[in-house]
C-alpha cells in the first residue's frame, strides 16, 4: 500500500494493495501523488489513477484544485464530480474516523445518493479514501464534455471500468457511472449486470447503448437543458470507451493462447479518429508590426510598442479601480431591489420588514427622486409596472453591505401579472413589438435579378447574445458635499457626462454642481456607456436622501442580471447568384432582442444595417433590420455595435453559395468581395486596397491553400475527427454616425518643475488611451514620457465629453491632446529661440517668469458623419479599418469539443500609435469575439428569469482557449489622412475576425455530414457550442436517442435569438 500525504490515515490494512490518500489532500496533491504512482507500477495497476489524473488536469482550474481538497469533493457528492463517478467504479472505499474507531464504507452509488443506510454517521468524518490498484484484464477510462476546455463544470462525465475473463473478451465485471445527467452522480446498474458474460464486440455495443439509454434516462425538462446532448453523450462515451478497449485489447495486452483472430474486432483505421481527446498546450503567438522610421528621434515614441503605463500595476493589483478607494466617513451601501416577473403591474411595495432590520438605514423609492426618474419608457426605479425580471424597483441603504443585501429579501412587493409576455424575436414578430421602425437600405433592383440567376439559396442564422462580462461589475461611489448640494462621483464608467447629465436630472440640479471621476473601469465593452448613469443616479438619490456618502456596488448576480448585454439576433437571408458564384441579388433581414426598453438599440439596428454589407459589392442589395422589444433586460452597446451579429449573417449566406456551387467559401468570397474603388450601399466612397491587401496577406502568411489540402487528407482518413478552415475578409467601419460625437477636448497643464498634467475626455477602459495620449503629448512637447501624467478623466477638468466609444477614443482625444501642445509649444516657441541650448526646465521656469500661461485647452472639431436614412444615403463614418482572419480547428464529432489549431489575423492599423497596445486589442478583441461564437450562452427560464448568472453558469474564453498558434500582423505603409498620425482604432473589429473560427468550426462539420452523406445546408447557430456541433454532426448515436415531443414537456430554458 502506497500512503500518500495523509490528514488523517486509517489504520486497517486494506484486502488489496492500493493507495489510501487523506481527505485533507488538495486536488493538486491527488494529482502529483498519482502522477508519482503512475510513473513508478506497471500500467496494469495503475487504471484507475490514469482516469483520475487525467480529469485532474481538467477539472476547475489551477486555483481551485489547488485550494479543494479530497475530503471536499467527496463529501460534496456533486451531481457533476469528476472524480466520484472514478472512485464509485473503481471500488473506492471510504475509511470514516469517529470516536468510536474506523469504520469503512463503499464509495458506491448508494453513498453518492446519499441513501441514509450508505452515509457518514453522526459525529464521523472522512478520514481518507482507499482506492486499490487495477489489476490485469481490468480497464478504466474516464470522460468529460465541458463548455470549454478548463474552468468549466462537466454537461456529462462517464467513468467505465470493465473487467474480463482472464484471456478472453467476455465481460466478468463492468461499471459504469454518470455525472451530469441526474442529481447525483449516476449508476448505470442495471446494464452492467445485463451485460455480464457478453463477448466485447459489436453486437455488445450496439445492447449497451439502448440498454444505458434505457436505464440512465433524462426527462425533457431535465434542469441544465441540453437534453438531447446530454442523451448523446452517454452512447457517444460509451462507444469511446468500448473502442478503447478494444484497442488495449488488441494492442495493449498480449492476445491469449492460441491468438484467435475473430476474437477482437480490428478497429478500422479511420475509426481509430474516435480515440484520443484535445490536450491543453501552451499558446504561441507571433506579432508583427512595422518598425518606426529610422530618423524618428530616439525620444519621441509614437509608433512605438509601448507597454501600457498601467499594466504592472493591474498585474499586481496596485491599480486603484472605483471599489478600492477606501471608505470615507458616514459612508453608507446600497443594495437594488429588482423585479421577479417579466411584465406585470406593481400592487404595493412593503418595506417595513426590512427597516427593522439591524443596520439598515432607509429604503429609496421612486417617490424619493427630487427631479426627473428617467425616461417615460426607461424608468429609473420602477413606478407603477414592471417590464422585465430584474429591473430594479427600489434600494436598500444600510451600513454595510451584507445588511443590505440581506434586507432586499426582506422587502415585499406584490405583482398583478400583465399580459402579453414577451421573450422570443419569434414571440416578438407575432405580437407586432417592436422598439423603433424598420430601417432599411436598398440598391440595384433585387426583386429583378432574383429572377435572372442560376440558383436561389434562402435561410435563417440565429446569434445568441452575449454579456459585457467586465471584470469590474457596475460601481459607483457617491458623495455628497455640505455646501451648495456638490457631488462628488467616483463611477466605473464610458462616459462621465452622461453620468453628470442623469444625476443633475435626477436630483434636479444643475449639472455644474457635480463632478464624476473616473480613474480607470475594469472593462468596459459598451455595457459601461449608458447603465452606470442609471445606478450613479440612484445612489446620488439615496446620498442626497440620508446625507451620507453611499456606495453601490453590483455582485456579479445581480450585475448579470439587471443590464442587458449584445442583442441577440435572428437573420433571414434569401441569394440569388449564378453556378459561378457569383452574386447578383441579396435580400437580408434582421431582428435584434433589444430587450424591454430602447437604450441603444435604435443605434445598433442602424449600424446593423450599415455595416451589413461587409466586405461585398453586390449589385442588387436590400439590407433590413428592426429591433424587437421583448419583457427581457434591455440590450445596449457592446464592442463591434451590432456588427459582429450582423455579418455573420452575410457570411453564412457566402458559405451557403459555396455549398451549392460546390465550391469552396474563399473563391466565393473573393468574386464577390469589392476590388476598386467605389461606393458602399449608403454611397460612401472609399478604396477597397487595403482590404484586398489584408486578404491575399491573410492567405499568404497562413500558407492557406496548402493547409486547406492538408485539411482535406485528414478529413478523408479520419471519420470521427474533421478539420475545418475559414478565412474572412472584414471592412469595419469606426465612429459615429453623427456629427456631434466627434470632437474632444482636452486641457494640458505644465508646473514649474517641467512636469506635465494631460487631462482629456477619454475614459480608460484598459485599453490603453491614457497610454496613447502621454505618447502624443511627448511628441509635441518633444519631452520624455516620464515627464508627462495623467491623473483621472473628470468632468471639472474637460467638460461635454463624448462616450470612449465607437473605437475613435483615441483618435478625436488624441488631436485634442496634439491641439493643446501645440498651442503650449508656440508659446514657449520665442524662449526656446532665445535659448536653443536650455533644458524643458529652463524653458518652463523662463515662461514662467515672463506670465506665459501654461495651461492649455486643445480642441478637436471632428468629421462631419451624416446619415440620411430616407434617402438610404449618407457619409456616416470617419474612415473604415480592414482586416482579414484565417483559422484552422480540430472537433471532435462524437463530443462536439473542438480545438483551435492556429489563427493568423491582418490587420490595417495604417501607422500604429503603439503596436503593443493595438496588437493587445486586436487579440483581446478576436478573444472576446471567439467567446461570443463559441462559447457564451445565456440561458433563461421560460418566466424570463436569466439562469446564467456567474462565471460558471456563463463561459468566456479562457487562456487554454486561445489558438495553439496565434499569429497578429499590422499591415505594412497604409494611409489615413484623417486620424492622429494616420492611425487609425482598433478598438472594435477584431471581434468579427473570431467568426473565423465559427466558420472553421462550420467547415468541420460540414465535412463531417458530407461523410454520413447528410445536408451540407444546415442552419447556422452560434455561439457553436459543443452541444450544437455534436448535434450537427449527426450519427447512429444521435439517431438513437429518444426525443420527446417538444408539447409534452416545459424545457428548462428557451431560445431568445
Ligand atoms: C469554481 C469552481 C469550479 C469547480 N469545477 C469543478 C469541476 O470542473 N469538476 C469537479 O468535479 N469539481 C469542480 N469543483 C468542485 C471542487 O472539485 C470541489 O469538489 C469543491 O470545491 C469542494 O471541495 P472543498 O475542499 O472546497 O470542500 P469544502 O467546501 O471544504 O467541503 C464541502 C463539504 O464537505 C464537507 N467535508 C469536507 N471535508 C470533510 C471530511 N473530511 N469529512 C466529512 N465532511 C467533510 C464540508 O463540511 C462541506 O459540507 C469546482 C469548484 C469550484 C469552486
Amino acid at each position: 500500500m502506497v500512503m500518500a500525504a495523509l490528514l488523517l490515515p486509517c489504520q486497517r490494512k486494506p484486502a488489496f494493495p492500493g493507495l489510501t490518500i487523506g481527505s485533507g489532500c488538495s486536488l493538486t496533491q491527488v494529482k502529483d501523488t498519482l502522477a508519482e504512482i503512475i510513473s513508478e507500477l506497471p500500467e496494469e495497476k495503475t487504471q484507475t489513477y490514469r482516469a483520475l489524473l487525467k480529469h485532474l488536469q481538467s477539472l476547475a482550474g489551477q486555483q481551485i484544485r489547488n485550494m479543494a481538497t479530497l475530503g471536499g469533493h467527496v463529501m460534496s457528492r456533486h451531481c457533476y464530480s469528476d472524480l466520484n463517478p472514478i472512485l464509485s467504479v473503481g471500488s473506492a472505499v471510504l475509511n470514516l474516523l469517529s470516536e468510536e474507531g474506523l469504520r469503512q464504507i463503499p464509495l458506491d452509488g448508494q453513498f453518492l445518493a446519499g441513501l441514509v443506510s450508505a452515509d457518514l454517521k453522526p459525529g464521523e468524518i472522512l478520514g481518507s479514501v482507499y482506492i486499490p490498484h487495477s489489476q490485469k484484464w481490468e480497464f478504466v477510462s474516464a470522460f468529460r464534455q465541458a463548455q470549454c476546455r478548463q474552468n468549466a463544470l462537466p454537461e456529462v462525465n462517464a467513468a467505465m471500468r470493465v473487467r474480463f475473463k482472464e484471456g478472453t473478451d467476455t465481460i466478468q465485471e463492468l461499471s459504469i457511472a454518470y455525472g451530469g445527467v441526474g442529481p447525483s452522480t449516476t449508476t448505470a446498474h442495471s446494464t452492467c449486470q445485463r451485460l455480464l458474460g457478453r463477448r466485447w464486440n459489436a453486437l455488445t455495443l450496439d445492447e449497451a447503448c439502448r440498454l444505458l439509454l434505457d436505464e440512465v434516462s433524462l426527462p425533457g425538462s431535465a434542469l441544465g437543458g441540453k437534453v438531447d446532448f446530454r442523451r448523446t453523450l452517454i452512447v457517444s462515451f460509451f462507444f469511446k470507451f468500448y473502442l478503447e478497449v478494444l484497442q488495449e485489447l488488441t494492442v495493449g495486452v498480449t492476445p491469449p493462447e492460441p491468438a484467435d483472430s475473430q476474437r477482437y474486432p480490428e478497429i478500422a483505421d479511420r475509426f481509430r479518429s474516435a480515440l484520443g481527446e484535445f490536450q491543453v498546450t501552451l499558446p504561441q503567438g507571433i506579432q508583427t508590426y512595422q518598425k518606426v522610421d529610422s530618423h524618428q528621434p530616439l525620444q519621441d515614441p509614437v509608433g512605438r510598442p509601448i507597454m501600457h503605463l498601467s499594466g504592472l500595476k493591474h498585474a499586481t493589483g496596485e491599480a486603484i479601480f472605483c471599489d478600492d478607494i477606501p471608505r470615507v466617513d458616514n459612508e453608507l451601501f446600497m443594495a437594488l431591489v429588482t423585479s421577479t416577473r417579466a411584465h406585470a403591474r406593481i400592487i404595493s411595495i412593503d418595506s417595513s420588514e426590512a427597516l427593522d432590520l439591524p443596520g439598515v438605514v432607509d429604503v429609496i423609492t421612486a417617490e424619493d427622486i427630487p427631479g426627473t426618474n428617467g425616461d417615460e419608457d426607461d424608468k429609473l426605479l420602477a413606478v407603477d409596472k414592471v417590464l422585465c425580471v430584474g429591473q430594479v424597483i427600489c434600494a436598500v441603504v444600510a451600513e454595510t453591505d451584507i445588511q443590505a443585501k440581506r434586507a432586499t429579501d426582506k422587502i415585499k412587493v406584490t405583482y398583478e401579472d400583465l399580459k402579453p409576455v414577451i421573450f422570443t424575436i419569434e414571440d416578438a414578430i407575432k405580437h407586432n413589438s417592436f422598439l423603433c421602425p424598420e430601417k432599411t437600405l436598398e440598391q440595384g433592383n433585387v426583386e429583378e435579378a432574383f429572377e435572372n440567376v442560376d440558383q436561389i439559396v434562402e435561410g435563417e442564422v440565429h446569434v445568441g447574445g452575449q454579456e459585457h462580462f467586465y471584470m469590474e461589475t457596475q460601481r459607483v461611489l457617491v458623495i455628497p458635499k455640505t455646501e451648495d448640494k456638490e457631488l462628488d462621483m467616483y463611477v466605473s464608467t464610458q462616459d462621465p457626462a452622461h453620468v453628470q447629465k442623469t444625476v443633475s436630472s435626477t436630483l434636479n440640479i444643475p449639472i455644474s454642481r457635480i463632478t464624476c471621476h473616473v480613474k480607470r473601469v475594469g472593462g468596459g465593452f459598451g455595457g459601461k456607456v449608458a447603465r452606470p448613469a442609471v445606478f450613479g443616479a440612484i445612489a446620488a438619490v439615496g446620498a442626497v436622501k440620508t446625507g451620507h456618502p453611499i456606495r453601490l456596488v453590483l455582485d456579479r448576480e445581480d450585475d448579470m442580471l439587471i443590464t442587458g448585454g449584445r442583442h441577440p439576433l435572428f437573420g433571414k437571408y434569401k441569394v440569388g447568384f449564378m453556378n459561378s458564384g457569383r452574386i447578383k441579388a441579396l435580400d437580408i433581414r434582421c431582428y435584434l432582442n433589444g430587450g424591454c426598453t430602447l437604450d441603444d438599440s435604435e443605434l445598433v439596428t442602424e449600424f446593423l444595417v450599415l455595416k451589413l454589407e461587409n466586405a461585398y459589392k453586390i449589385r442588387n442589395l436590400r439590407l433590413r433590420g428592426r429591433a424587437c422589444m421583448t419583457n427581457l433586460p434591455s440590450n445596449t452597446a457592446f464592442r463591434g455595435f451590432g456588427f459582429p451579429q450582423g455579418a455573420l449573417v452575410t457570411e453564412s449566406c457566402i458559405t451557403a453559395v459555396a455549398a451549392k456551387c460546390g465550391l469552396p467559401p474563399e473563391k466565393i468570397r473573393e468574386k464577390n468581395m469589392y476590388k476598386t474603388v467605389d461606393k458602399t450601399i449608403y454611397k460612401q466612397a472609399f478604396s477597397p486596397e487595403p482590404l484586398i491587401r489584408c486578404w491575399k496577406e491573410c492567405l499568404d502568411k497562413s500558407s492557406f491553400h496548402i493547409r486547406r489540402t492538408q485539411v482535406e487528407e485528414f478529413n478523408k482518413k479520419n471519420y470521427w475527427k474533421k478539420r475545418g478552415i475559414a478565412v474572412v475578409p472584414m471592412k469595419f467601419s469606426v465612429g459615429f454616425a453623427a456629427t456631434s460625437y466627434h470632437q474632444a477636448a482636452a486641457l494640458v497643464h505644465i508646473y514649474t518643475d517641467g512636469s506635465v498634467l494631460v487631462a482629456h475626455g477619454g475614459n480608460e477602459l484598459g485599453q490603453g488611451i491614457h497610454t496613447k495620449m502621454l505618447q502624443v503629448a511627448s511628441r509635441e512637447l518633444r519631452i520624455p514620457m516620464s515627464h508627462l501624467h495623467v491623473c483621472e478623466t473628470s468632468t471639472a477638468t474637460v467638460p461635454n465629453t463624448v462616450a470612449t466609444a465607437a473605437s475613435i477614443g483615441a483618435d478625436v482625444n488624441g488631436r485634442a491632446v496634439q491641439d493643446a501642445c501645440q498651442i503650449l509649444l508656440r508659446r514657449l516657441e520665442p524662449i526656446i529661440k532665445k535659448n536653443p541650448e536650455g533644458s524643458w526646465r529652463d524653458w518652463i521656469e523662463a515662461a514662467f517668469e515672463q506670465r506665459i500661461s501654461l495651461s492649455a485647452t486643445g480642441y478637436f472639431r471632428g468629421y462631419k458623419a451624416f446619415m440620411d436614412w430616407e434617402k438610404g444615403e449618407g457619409d456616416p463614418f470617419p474612415y473604415y479599418v480592414y482586416g482579414a482572419a484565417c483559422s484552422e480547428v480540430e472537433i471532435d464529432c462524437l463530443t462536439g469539443a473542438h480545438r483551435k489549431i492556429r489563427t493568423d489575423i491582418v490587420m490595417d492599423a495604417c501607422c500604429s500609435l503603439n503596436p503593443a497596445i493595438d496588437v493587445g486589442q486586436i487579440e483581446g478583441a478576436f478573444i472576446q469575439g471567439m467567446g461570443l461564437y463559441t462559447t457564451e450562452e445565456l440561458h433563461y427560464s421560460p418566466e424570463g428569469v436569466l439562469y446564467s448568472r456567474s462565471p460558471n453558469e456563463y463561459k468566456i474564453p479562457t487562456a487554454a482557449d486561445v489558438p495553439e498558434q496565434f499569429h497578429v500582423s499590422l499591415l505594412p505603409s497604409s494611409q489615413t489622412p484623417l486620424t492622429i498620425y494616420s492611425s487609425k482604432g482598433l478598438g472594435e473589429s477584431g471581434m468579427f475576425l473570431a467568426s473565423s473560427v465559427f466558420f472553421a468550426i462550420a467547415d468541420a462539420v460540414a465535412a463531417a455530414r458530407r461523410q454520413r452523406d447528410l445536408a451540407e445546408d444546415f442552419t447556422a447557430r452560434s455561439p457553436a457550442t459543443p452541444e450544437r456541433v455534436r448535434m450537427a454532426c449527426a450519427d447512429q448515436f444521435t439517431d438513437m436517442i429518444p426525443r420527446d415531443d417538444p408539447k409534452t414537456f416545459k424545457p428548462w430554458s428557451i431560445p431568445i435569438a
